[in-house]
């Protein structure tokens, strides 16, 4: 048996009545903590990406105790810094018939029709804040030359509301969330600890009361407690091995709260990006890519007829194929992700391909530098054009870049109520860590958004309707629960440690990575994805008796870091793999291979699927218990999507 059924769940926080007054009516229903109060209230926020750097300063500001975590040197290193093509606002700067609704509506369809409308129209109405928030801040947002901030068009939409940063908006914004992060700390609301690694979840009487964590320059162990967890650690595609994501992005804070009882959400909604640089070969270590905003002025094409290996400027126009210009005319090169990701995928499996592995299709900026000039094209992506230069060595000013999808961003993640809350009781979860706000597939930008929505806005008023009922009971590392916690980590480590095998933590990682592509990755099926599951059982087994961690856990150790991470993304895989076969629709990111148009569009199956997949960890040997919360649409009604 791979799953069991559980109760249906229900999202018990979201208000009702008209859309439009929702937020406003849950904030103003919210019970508010009197600032005196703060004072004696602690939360810990791990992560200081954009959510969690975000939230831990607004939290500060507000006059909580804030006890803040990461496991990179810096907290302004967190992944969240290599974003790049934008963030979404619905401000209408452009006149172009942007508003709060439009963006809502794009969202939802965007998301194949996966996502609760109640969240994503709150994203739309915050998203307007966050730009103001910003640019309060310092953050250097492009302007056009009447000095407003300028915006460009990302997939799925067909007006302008990308706000960007040349192509460093995330760094940016970054340094805006750390800049009001650090001042916290200066002000003493924030105790920052970064290099340190939460490791598990401490949950005292029903409710999350801590965290064990692992000082990754000494090895020590410690213990946090607090009134409130808030995990904001990023999403967890390197389950994949290759990704676009930064190396040590990993799912183990929120693997560990599930194993606590958190629900984990849609798992198998992964994002795949269709311009990333194409893998190269196996000595690769990570993917690269290329931002979507180069999808405004880029071009992509393949050769009309199957085998032609003529270098792309001897490839006339009429022997070209702009398959996305062809097929979805209206949307043209602006399609959503999924759908020119399926699209470059079917074009390459039919034998038009390029480059030396035929993995790959041009994105052409030849005609873009005909109409603007090539100091334009150098203003709006100069920095993606060096990298792709120094990555691939061909220069993208002259030959058209070669592009293929790659793994990028989840939409799976724990499961949360629109407090934010999970099922765990004090454990809060925001920005790419959560499931929220993307359905099964995220539009382009509209991270960014989430994780500030998230940690300026939304958590900060949430987190307070929860803690006007603390300061709890108080709790101390000597309380069995905490005591429990920290010799299970301790354990945990010391049987990584023990095993001794004969196998590199990489080299199991890599394998577990190109199973998951070749059966969970951009289409999936009923036999791939049992063949997926016996085989990611075997080589978990194979983990615990074969893995070599060299060193001892008294000190730096990445061996033993990484170690710890796979041996969750086993887990997980399993999860994943479980939740894309019982889904047996195809929906945004998960394009299962018995479900398809006869021209080879996904067929989502709104009748059996339209719910949340939150699944409940029912122990170590025990196949997970699954609880469906239903979606309804009131405002943006389900039909199949068009960009035609
Ligand atoms: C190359 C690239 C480009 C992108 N460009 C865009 C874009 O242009 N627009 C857009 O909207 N989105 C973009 N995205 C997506 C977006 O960047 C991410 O979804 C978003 O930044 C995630 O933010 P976050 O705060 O949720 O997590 P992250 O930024 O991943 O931060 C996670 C934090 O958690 C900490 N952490 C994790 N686990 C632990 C642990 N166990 N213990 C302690 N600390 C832990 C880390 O140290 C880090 O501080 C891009 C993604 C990539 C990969």
């Amino acid at each position: 048996m791979l799953y069991t059924e559980g109760r249906p769940i229900a999202d018990g926080t979201a208000p009702d009545g008209p859309i439009e007054d929702r937020w406003s009516r849950r904030r103003f229903e919210a019970k508010l903590v009197n600032p005196a109060n703060r004072r004696k209230l602690r939360v810990i926020v791990v992560g200081t990406g954009l959510a969690g750097g975000s939230a831990a300063a607004t939290l500060g500001e507000l006059g909580y105790q804030v006890t803040s975590f990461c496991y990179q040197d810096s907290p302004r290193r967190a992944h969240s810094i290599a974003a790049q093509g934008g963030i979404n606002a619905a401000k209408n700067y452009r006149n172009d018939g942007d508003s709060i609704h439009r963006l809502f509506y794009d969202t939802v369809k965007g998301g194949d029709f996966r996502s609760r409308e109640s969240n994503v129209h709150r994203l739309a109405e915050v998203s307007v804040e966050i730009i103001d928030q910003c640019v309060a801040q310092g953050v250097p947002f492009a302007r056009e030359y009447g000095g407003l901030l300028d915006t460009r068009s990302f997939g799925g939409a067909q007006v302008q509301r990308t706000f960007y940063a040349r192509g460093q908006t995330g760094q940016q914004l970054l340094l805006g969330a750390y800049q009001a992060l650090e001042r916290q700390i200066g002000l003493g609301t924030v105790t920052m600890h970064s290099r340190h690694e939460m490791l598990e979840l401490v949950v005292i009487d029903g409710r999350a009361r801590g965290v064990v964590v692992r000082d990754l320059v000494t090895g020590e162990i410690e213990t946090h407690l607090a009134d409130a967890v808030v995990l904001a650690t990023g999403g967890y595609g390197n389950v994949f091995y290759l990704s676009t994501n930064a190396k040590g992005c990993n799912v183990t804070a929120t693997w560990r709260a599930h194993r606590k009882g958190a629900y984990f959400a849609n798992p198998c909604y992964t994002q795949i990006h269709p311009t990333c640089i194409p893998v190269s070969g196996g000595h690769q270590s990570k993917l690269t890519l290329m931002s979507e905003s180069l999808r405004n002025d880029g071009r992509v094409w393949v050769p009309a007829q199957a085998g032609d290996t003529r270098p792309p400027r001897e490839i006339p126009e009429d022997e070209r194929d702009y398959y996305l210009e062809r097929m979805y005319p209206s949307f043209g090169n602006l399609v959503p992700r999924d759908i020119a990701s399926r699209a470059a995928k079917n074009v390459c499996d039919s034998g038009r391909g390029v480059g030396t592995t035929g993995l790959g299709v041009y994105l052409d900026f030849a005609d873009a530098i005909g109409r603007l000039g090539r100091q334009a094209v150098a203003d709006r992506y100069g920095n993606l054009f060096e990298m792709y230069e120094r990555i691939t060595g061909e220069d993208p000013y002259e030959v058209p870049m070669r592009i293929y999808p790659a793994v990028h961003y989840t939409m799976g993640g724990l499961w949360v109520d629109y407090d934010l809350q999970s099922t765990i009781p004090g454990l809060f979860v925001i920005g790419e860590a959560n499931f929220s706000d993307h359905g099964a597939n995220r539009l382009g930008a509209s991270a960014l958004m989430q994780g500030l929505a998230d940690g300026y806005f939304v958590l900060p008023t949430t987190i307070g309707d929860y803690l006007a009922d603390g300061p709890f009971d108080p709790v101390d590392a000597d309380h069995p629960e905490a005591v429990r916690a920290r010799a299970d980590v301790d354990d945990r480590l010391r049987r990584l440690l023990a095993v001794d095998g004969d196998r590199t933590v990489d080299s199991f990682h890599r394998e577990l990575g190109q199973l998951m592509w070749d059966h969970c990755g951009m289409e999936r099926s009923d036999a791939g994805l049992r063949k997926a599951l016996g085989e990611i059982r075997a080589l978990r087994e194979q983990f615990w008796r074969r893995v070599k961690v060299p060193g001892d856990g008294e000190g730096l150790n990445q061996a033993l870091e990484k170690a710890g991470r796979v041996a969750d993304f086993f887990e997980l895989a399993e999860l994943m793999c479980v939740d894309a076969l019982h889904r047996a629709e195809s929906c945004g990111g998960h394009f299962r291979s018995e479900s398809q148009t006869p021209d080879g569009e996904a067929e989502r199956d709104d009748e059996r699927f339209s719910y949340v997949a939150a699944w409940e960890f029912a122990g170590a040997d025990r196949p997970p218990v699954l609880h469906r919360e239903d979606l309804t649409f009131s405002y943006v009604h389900p039909s199949q999507r068009s960009y035609k």
